[in-house]
């Protein structure tokens, strides 16, 4: 098992026990750190001293308007050509008869991402946004990667910031963090296949958050990057919120295989051939540096679909605050990955499983503003007389 030596240990020990800011080396020495349970100690302080035992969720639904994407990245397997047989679009109908079977459970927030569609017409987009909100007016509408942003670019002819502009005015209320993957091009032009990089992925943030949109940012890990290009995308993001406040929250987002991804003969996810998956040990200690070097954003997300509820409720002692959410159906990854999370979990659930864990939950919007605070479970000591439940 790696170590560091006592005395670099101390010395990590005592920045962040003084709230002092990490530097890359800090960051670079943490990840070469196996000890776990000192790794956890640390990021549970930083995240007590931010969140105390609350641990924030929301009742939410996930849509993904078509899978039809003009870019083959090589980590996806969610992609479909024109004229494939599994490709699909929605008319604005289907999608908002889908939102609308979710009413009875109060969902509070729509999450959309999609394919870069090469014909869709930009109008579909603002158009969508409109009757959703139409139908679900008390739902809000987080919609759209940076990359997706960028994509209505090109196709509409308009800036990012008319882009927004209309989406807001159509009742964007966030955009999702998602299109980051790894800002180092040394990986990035491995593993991207469309030209939203660093600077328009920051670009179409720092607008949003000009505009007053709170927005979440990810990390894709566990595939070809090394620690290193891990702790230099924390940075960048580190050094814009410096800049502009607007980032809500930070969601390491873990690499997935995918086992059937070649069941019709077409392999998209191309990494499989390159990479395993990181351990869960592995997201532990991602977690635990990304909460001890991101000193600005108050919120780190587990999402739990790709990690398992056991591994999520772990999670929460090592820097994690936040566990997305009743998600209801996750195409990105979860069609295909076989392991046995479920794809969706009620209100209840959701509280079970963070008052399982020992926490208190807190009910949020998409800006994370408290819809109810609940009361913690009863103490873990006292919980050992009650029967349990078991956590996949
Ligand atoms: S990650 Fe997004 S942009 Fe890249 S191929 Fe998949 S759907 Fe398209």
């Amino acid at each position: 098992m790696a170590h560091l030596d006592q005395a670099r240990r101390r010395e990590l020990e005592e920045k962040v026990y003084a709230g002092e800011r990490l530097t890359r080396a800090d960051g670079e020495d943490l990840y070469a750190c196996d000890d776990l349970a000192w790794l956890g100690r640390l990021a549970h302080h930083r995240r007590t001293v931010l969140n105390a035992d609350r641990v924030m969720f929301n009742v939410n639904r996930h849509l993904n308007l078509t899978n039809v994407c003009r870019a083959s990245c090589a980590y996806c397997s969610f992609q479909r050509k024109p004229g494939e047989k599994t490709a699909y679009t929605m008319r604005v109908e289907e999608a908002v008869a889908k939102a609308l079977e979710m009413r009875d459970q109060k969902i509070t927030e729509l999450h959309i991402v999609n394919g870069l569609h090469p014909t869709l017409p930009w109008r579909y987009y603002p158009r969508m946004l409109r009757e959703l909100k139409a139908a679900l007016p008390e739902v809000s509408l987080k919609a759209f990667t940076a990359t997706e942003v960028h994509w209505f670019e090109k196709i509409s002819g308009l800036s990012a910031d008319e882009i927004l502009d209309e989406l807001m005015d159509a009742g964007l209320e966030s955009l999702t963090g998602g299109g980051a993957e790894i800002f180092d091009w040394e990986i990035r032009s491995q593993i991207v296949d469309h030209d939203t990089h660093w600077e328009d992925w920051s670009r179409i943030h720092r607008l949003a958050h000009a505009k007053g949109m709170r927005t979440p940012a990810t990390m894709l890990y566990g595939h070809i990057e090394q620690p290193r290009h891990r702790v230099d995308h924390v940075l960048r993001l580190r050094e814009l919120q410096d800049e502009t406040g607007g980032f809500v929250v930070f969601i390491p987002l873990r690499y997935q295989h995918d086992v059937v991804d070649s069941a019709d003969g077409v392999v998209r996810n191309r990494l499989q051939a390159r990479t395993r998956m990181a351990t869960p040990a592995e997201s532990l200690k991602t977690f635990a540096v990304s909460r001890l070097l991101l000193d600005n954003v108050p919120h780190l997300k587990c999402f739990w679909v790709m990690h398992g509820l056991s591994l999520s409720q772990l999670s929460l002692y090592y820097g994690v605050d936040d566990l997305d959410g009743s998600v209801v159906e996750y195409k990105i990854t979860h069609d295909a990955d076989r392991y046995g999370t479920p794809s969706t979990m009620t209100r209840e659930d959701l509280l079970q499983l963070i008052r399982d864990a020992g926490f208190r939950p807190v009910e949020r919007t998409t800006r994370y503003e408290v819809v109810r605070e609940y009361e913690p479970g009863p103490s873990l000591a006292q919980r050992r007389a009650e029967p349990q439940d078991v956590w996949s």
